[in-house]
């Protein structure tokens, strides 16, 4: 019989939690850069308009730049086994049942993208 209950921390695995936790860290990443560059243009009588926009700004790229970095580094690539062909999947914070998945999914995908010279 299936369960309505919400999945716990301990359902998912500890891959999830390590995303979960690395997703925190760019989000204080983030908020500690655009909050430093809030607080210098307010020292030089900056509108608030263009603080908090500039703010922002600096918030969101530093977070997806240190999210994408945090996936570059945690994550998994599986290619192609076929000669000549570029089809490949990333997967980051999945248990151990979705990677094995992704793997099978990327030895037997049904068409080859084929790189031409
Ligand atoms: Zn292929």
């Amino acid at each position: 019989m299936p369960s309505n209950r919400s999945p716990t921390v301990s359902d998912l695995g500890e891959p999830h939690v390590k995303h979960k936790i690395s997703h925190v860290v760019t989000l204080a990443l983030g908020a500690a850069a655009g909050t430093s560059n809030g607080w210098q243009l307010a020292s030089y009588d900056v509108p608030l308009a263009l603080t908090v926009s500039s703010a922002f700004a600096v918030f969101a790229c530093v977070h997806l730049g240190a999210e994408h970095l945090a996936c570059l580094l945690s994550g998994t690539t599986y290619r192609c086994t076929e000669p000549g062909c570029a089809f490949r999947v990333r997967v980051t914070g999945v248990n151990a049942a979705e990677n094995r998945r992704w793997q099978e999914t990327a030895a037997a995908h049904p068409t080859h993208r084929l790189v031409r010279p």
